[in-house]
């Protein structure tokens, strides 16, 4: 088996879901008492949320960068991060990198392909659903991407940093997302991207099929251990 790099503490909460996830499939595709090698680096969040509000983030990608160095060095064979939003400076952290990165866009594209989903509704932070980095992964595949109105994605980036990344599950905010997620169908999603590691501790389902960037990533990463 190889050794999982895991780039984590965006936030914690849900790097805790990459481990747990991790263990769960090793387990039940191996048996016995088997659990994944894992080499993991967690940043303190709170310094990284600064950064993106600030717009650093060249400085951001700088401290991601050494952080991935730190788990090559601590033996890896390859990293994934488990944030979708910090893919923003994926170029500047796999810039010196040894090992493979496995990006989570890239790996959320592949599922949506072998669905043959070809329009998809997205949530994430307003630096995913606003900006290109993520959803160009997305449309390069082929695949047509909408997100919810502006008011909505106040809404949407609100509960994420407020709320699930501090470990609150709420049922107003549940509701919330569901009531976005109707809207994202009416625009003519199929599908909907779960595109923030956390969404999947408020959303477990919904009137259109779910993408979990968290449970699509951990996958990709198994298979790429037991490969
Ligand atoms: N975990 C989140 C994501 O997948 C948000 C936290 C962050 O800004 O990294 O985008």
């Amino acid at each position: 088996m190889k050794n999982i790099g895991i780039l984590g503490g965006m936030s914690l909460e849900s790097t805790l879901l990459y481990c747990e996830q991790a263990n769960k499939l090793i387990n039940k595709k191996l048996g016995g008492l088997h659990s994944p090698k894992i080499v993991m680096y967690t940043v303190d969040f709170a310094e990284i949320e600064k950064l993106q509000y600030s717009g650093e983030w060249e400085k951001a990608g700088n401290v991601l960068r050494e952080a991935a160095k730190s788990i090559e060095a601590g033996g890896a064979d390859f990293v994934i991060m488990a944030t979708n939003t910090m893919h923003k400076v994926a170029g500047k952290i796999v810039d010196g990198l040894k090992i493979p990165f496995i990006h989570i866009g890239s790996a959320t594209a592949k599922a949506l392909l072998k669905d043959k989903v070809k329009t998809v509704g997205l949530l994430g932070t307003k630096f995913t659903m606003e900006e290109d980095f993520y959803k160009k992964v997305i449309e390069e595949a082929g695949i047509k991407v909408v997100v919810p109105n502006a008011e909505d994605r106040k809404i949407v980036n609100s509960v994420i940093y407020d709320e699930l990344c501090k470990g609150k599950v709420l049922e107003s905010s549940a509701q919330e997302y569901q009531r976005i997620i109707n809207t994202l169908k009416d625009s003519g999603a199929e599908a909907v991207i779960l595109g923030c590691t956390e969404i999947g501790m408020l959303v477990k389902s919904a009137s259109l099929p779910i993408y979990d960037t968290t449970l699509i990533h951990v996958e990709t990463a198994v298979n790429e251990a037991l490969s």
